[in-house]
Formats: structure tokens, C-alpha cells, sequence
């Protein structure tokens, strides 16, 4: 009876680590999930261009995980994986038009002291997202907060009537004060108070892999901290570049912002 009780812990577990890895989606702004092969006792290396890229074991096989730039246009492109080139073929994907109107002019059209600090803010961003630890991540993401989700990944933003960069997260329509938690283990990477961003707090899950949450009223952690799927990381609010009050939750593989959907498994 306790053996049989076992075997089907295992076969849970199994079902589970089914739908660890990210839903595979070549297009820009998506993921590449490839195949290396059976897992072997040392993991492969993989690079594209100088940006070293993650690679998790799945069901006794390596895989690479790519994010792709939302600027990468539709052909082939070639990453480096223990010293063998690998051909991604990246497909077309047309996302939509968002308009918005932002009552706030100085956040759609900054004045000379608002560009010197986004230039810093900017530098202090970049280099988060360029974090490679060398722990593997984990894929299985839940989502950071309790609502429905607004605003879609890539959408082409138009501020005010003027075009600014596309949507690089996903928003879920929650009130100013509801919770935020991790959507997987990890470390605290930084937590900041950004001009467009507002409080953000970073969590590289590693590999590369690294979310953020955006526009907090509040934040409840510290850098260095480690936090664990599930533990609350600060509430919702309406800081920075906003319309209202939304949590804005992104999430960068090899300093790419990918769409955090496939993160998360299929409703
Ligand atoms: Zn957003």
C-alpha cells in the first residue's frame, strides 16, 4: 500500500515536471526551446554572440532556452552550443496597437533632468538584465498576482499620440495594495524606484533568467534576499509611467524581455 502510494507521488511529480519548461514560441518576442539531446552528466555550453544562454534538463534531455528581441526579424539565426552552431528559424508575429493616454506629460515627454536620470536608471537596468548565475532556473512560473490579465506582451504603444517602445511584459489588472509574490525561487536582484518603472523589485532566477515587477505602492524585500515561489514580494500601486493601478510583470532570458505567458501553463 505504501509503495503504491509512492509510485503515484512519482507519477504526479512527473505530470507536474511535464509542463516545466516554456511553451516553445520561435517569434520575436518569444522563446526558442531547444532540443540538445539526452542529458548527459555535463551540461552543454550555449552562447549567442557573446550572451551566454540557459540550458535546462527536461524528461532526461538538455535543452537551450533562446529568448528572442521583439526587433529580430522573421529567418534563421545561428546560436553556438558546445562549439557547434544550432539554426533557430525565427517566424512572424504581428502584435497589435495599443493608444494610451498618460495625464502626466513629463512621463511621455521628459524634460532634460527626467532623460539624465532615465540615462542612469537605464545603466542600472541594463546590467541586471545582463545577470548570468550559474544556477538552472526554475521554468514553472505562477502568476505574481491574483487578477485577470490586461495589457498583452508586445503590443506597439502609442503614448499621448506619439510612439514610444512596444509593451515589454504582461500586466494583471489588480487594485493599489493586493499582493505580489514570487512566481518561482530566487534572489532578490535589486529593488528600485524607476522614472517610467516606478518601485520595482528584480528576481534573477538564473541562467539569465531574471522578472521584474513594476509601478509597487510598496516593497517588502531587500537585494541579495532569497525568495521562494509564493513569498510576498510588495503590493500593487500606481508609481511611474501608468494609466492606474496594474502590476507590470516582465521577464528576461539572456537580456531579452520574453513574453511571460509562456511561463505560466495553458489555462
Ligand atoms: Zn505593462
Amino acid at each position: 500500500m505504501k509503495l503504491s502510494r509512492f509510485a503515484l507521488v512519482l507519477l504526479l511529480s512527473h505530470a507536474v515536471a511535464a509542463f516545466a519548461l516554456p511553451r516553445h514560441s520561435p517569434v520575436p518576442g518569444g522563446i526558442a526551446v531547444i532540443d540538445l539531446g539526452p542529458a548527459s552528466q555535463t551540461a552543454p555550453t550555449a552562447r549567442w554572440g557573446e550572451q551566454p544562454i540557459a540550458i535546462v534538463r527536461d524528461h532526461g534531455r538538455w535543452f537551450a532556452l533562446l529568448g528572442i528581441p521583439l526587433d529580430t526579424l522573421p529567418g534563421e539565426l545561428d546560436i553556438m552550443v558546445s562549439g557547434t552552431i544550432k539554426r533557430v528559424t525565427v517566424q512572424i508575429k504581428n502584435y497589435p496597437e495599443q493608444r494610451l493616454t498618460i495625464k502626466d506629460k513629463r512621463k511621455v515627454e521628459p524634460n532634460p533632468d527626467d532623460l539624465a536620470r532615465i540615462e542612469r536608471e537605464k545603466k542600472v537596468t541594463d546590467a541586471i538584465k545582463r545577470r548570468f548565475s550559474g544556477s538552472p532556473p526554475a521554468t514553472d512560473f505562477a502568476l505574481p498576482a491574483n487578477g485577470p490579465l490586461s495589457s498583452r506582451f508586445g503590443l506597439r504603444r502609442i503614448f499621448n499620440g506619439l510612439p514610444r517602445n512596444p509593451h515589454a511584459g504582461l500586466d494583471v489588472a489588480v487594485g493599489t495594495g493586493a499582493p505580489i509574490t514570487a512566481p518561482a525561487d530566487g534572489v532578490v536582484a535589486n529593488v528600485g524606484d524607476y522614472f517610467f518603472n516606478g518601485n520595482t523589485v528584480f528576481i534573477d532566477h538564473g541562467q539569465g533568467l531574471i522578472t521584474a515587477y513594476m509601478h509597487l505602492s510598496r516593497t517588502d524585500v531587500r537585494a541579495g534576499q532569497m525568495i521562494k515561489k509564493g513569498e510576498r514580494l510588495g503590493a500593487v500601486g500606481a508609481t511611474g509611467r501608468v494609466t492606474g493601478p496594474h502590476l507590470h510583470w516582465a521577464v528576461i532570458l539572456n537580456n531579452t524581455p520574453v513574453d511571460p505567458e509562456l511561463f505560466l501553463a495553458r489555462p
